[in-house]
């Protein structure tokens, strides 16, 4: 079994059914359908970012440091930023994520640690739902319950099947159990992941409430 081709495989199925459903009967534009099905297979990967073969940061770096700036822009524009400064700014996130980003992943995780567990996934959704920028709401709702699905996806299956990034099946009684948790063996990374969690909510429950204010 092929860890990563049948996450992803998994996660992007989930994704077609999830941006399928968005459009009908949900009723979402189906732009934001795509970009919410495109979020679903990313969440699919997000858990392996922990793992030590390098490829998922390798990959997902690359990608995040091409899409957060984009995601970025609009709020780029809004602050009245010259087209020369935001570009500049724009280049500088590219390398940062890109390099910095991968090395910070690289450093702070453990295999199968804190990344695969129910606190991470409610992290995805909240960068998702902070990040996007819509007046609308129930769209960045749905982008952010996207990206969660496919992070669920491959808790599940890691669950299921204990397959590893690399395919390599482990025992199932071995790691049965470790990849749909609350918290992990390691009480500073389990520190860390709900300290990262609750500042999120808070900005979450801060944007929230302006929004209502409005
Ligand atoms: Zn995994």
């Amino acid at each position: 079994m092929a860890g990563f081709r049948t996450h992803i495989t998994v996660s992007t199925l989930c994704g077609v059914g999830y941006g399928a459903a968005a459009v009908d009967p949900l009723g979402f534009p189906s732009e934001a359908a795509v970009l919410a099905a495109g979020l679903t297979g990313v969440g699919g990967m997000l858990p392996d970012l922990d793992s030590d073969s390098g490829v998922p940061v390798r990959e997902l770096s690359g990608l995040a440091a091409a899409i957060v700036p984009l995601l970025l822009a609009r709020r780029l524009l809004a602050s009245g930023m010259t087209h020369e400064s935001m570009l500049a700014t724009m280049g500088g996130l590219y390398f940062l994520i890109r390099y910095g980003g991968a090395w910070l992943v690289r450093s702070v995780s453990v295999h199968r640690g804190m990344f695969h567990s129910i606190p991470a996934m409610l992290i995805a959704g909240l960068v998702v739902y902070l990040e996007y920028r819509s007046p609308d709401r129930a769209v960045r709702l749905m982008l952010a319950g996207g990206v969660m699905i496919g992070f669920l996806s491959h808790l599940i299956l890691d669950e299921i099947y204990s397959v590893d990034f690399n395919g390599i099946r482990l025992r199932l009684n071995k790691s049965a159990g470790s990849a749909v948790k609350f918290v992990s063996p390691s009480w500073a990374g389990t520190l860390t992941c709900y300290l990262i969690l609750g500042g999120l909510a808070f900005l979450a429950y801060m944007d929230w409430a302006r929004a209502d204010a409005h």
